[in-house]
């Protein structure tokens, strides 16, 4: 029994998204007691998480209250005019924290969802479920009262979050971005990493190898592959930079500074960039992870391969964001900054690879002005490369 559930945990683990708190059935009493509590271990491995609220399928998610109206209730939460009777709905996945009476909140029930967020809703008449008992998005939790009204509010950590950057009271629908959330002690700050709607950038103007087959074995467990097809029955190809738009390629770590070129006497594969520990790393284009994890020196690494024909690397993370298989925009924080594996200060070593082959990523980007070189580059079969 005890072996069966650690296996489902780390398949749940394995196949979680960014990250997941889980859900343990059993909360301590002030955990049953209080509405604002820290959620234990949700920081333990890392200062922030993100959750992608863009790519949420509709059985993972769902308005407390369908048939209600929503208004904001001050400062951050939301009141919902129903009637009596009306069945109020889990918002996401979860197991039921607190379900009880509370000093000026009334009938609540809070939530603790495997996403990192709890819910809480309050003035309620009764409760459908009870502590410890795990519900599903749109799973009935409660009853409303006489008032015909319930009060929802999000936390993360304990902390009060503003429930409009997560969804509009408006259609009651999920905001379709990423957000990150960061420990800041007693408060939790919340950054927007992508707008789906914005980030649905045109297909790079070059080649557009095909990124939706699956990985080969081979190409799931190694950093340097050969990509397929990059050739066909070409003897080179050519990538166009001076078409890209700024919505089309990103810098891999903001404001960094070089503190190690390519190349030189120990043969360095790629660039060393720095800014401070746990900075947020972001993919160069659009793509899909092909490799996430650890890799001998590398330490923690991910592997980014482009529809244009390039791969991207990303290493000595403090931490993964992304898993292998998972799509990709330019601008998306992919990772964290660390010195994991072969490093002597928190940094991300960064590779520009074309068919398992790495090059001096200063042919591609121009480091100082941080930007993308306005160049075209014919890439041979054989490996040399042309820059015009
Ligand atoms: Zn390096």
């Amino acid at each position: 029994m005890q072996k069966t559930s650690s296996l489902i945990l780390a398949f749940i683990l394995f196949f979680s998204g960014t990250f997941m708190v889980l859900a343990d059935n059993i909360f301590t009493p002030a955990e049953t007691q209080q509405i604002s509590i820290a959620t234990p271990g949700l920081f333990a491995k890392s200062q922030s998480f993100s959750v992608n609220f863009g790519n949420m399928k509709p059985e993972e998610y769902s308005f407390p209250l369908p048939v209600g109206k929503a208004q904001k209730k001050a400062p951050y939460g939301m009141l919902i005019k129903t009637q009596e009777g009306d069945a109020v709905k889990s918002m996401f996945n979860g197991t039921v924290r607190l379900s009880r009476h509370v000093q000026g909140y009334g009938r609540t029930i809070v939530i603790r969802h495997r996403n990192g967020l709890e819910t809480v809703y309050y003035d309620l008449r009764g409760a459908t479920v009870k502590v410890g008992q795990n519900v599903k998005a749109g799973q009935t939790i409660g009853i409303v009262g006489e008032s015909g009204e319930c009060c929802v509010e999000m936390m993360v950590n304990g902390c009060v979050i503003n429930i409009e950057t997560i969804l509009s009271l408006h259609t009651h629908k999920l905001h379709k971005k990423t957000l990150l959330f960061t420990n800041a002690g007693k408060s939790v700050k919340i950054k927007t990493l992508t707008e789906s709607s914005a980030a649905e950038s045109e297909d790079l103007p070059d080649i557009n190898i095909e990124l939706d087959k699956e990985f080969t074995s081979y190409e799931q467990r190694v950093v340097s592959a050969p990509t397929q097809d990059l050739f066909n029955n070409k003897s080179s190809i050519t990538l166009d930079f001076r078409k890209y738009t700024e919505k089309q390629w990103s810098f891999p770590l903001p404001e960094a500074k070089v503190i190690s070129q390519f190349g030189g006497g120990r043969r360095h594969s790629g660039i060393d960039l720095k800014t401070k520990a746990n900075d947020n790393i972001l993919s160069v284009f659009d793509g899909i992870v092909r490799f996430s994890g650890k890799y001998y020196g590398y330490g923690n690494v991910i592997v980014i391969r482009h529809s244009n024909g390039l791969e991207t690397l990303y290493s000595h993370n403090s931490k993964n964001l992304v898993k292998a298989g998972d799509k990709v925009k330019c601008g998306q924080v992919i990772a964290l900054t660390g010195r994991t594996g072969r490093a002597t200060t928190e940094h991300c070593h960064f590779e520009v690879r074309i068919n398992g082959k790495y090059y001096d990523p200063n042919k591609f980007f121009d480091f100082t002005k941080r930007s993308l070189r306005p160049i075209k580059i014919t890439v041979y079969k054989s490996g040399s490369i042309k820059s015009e």
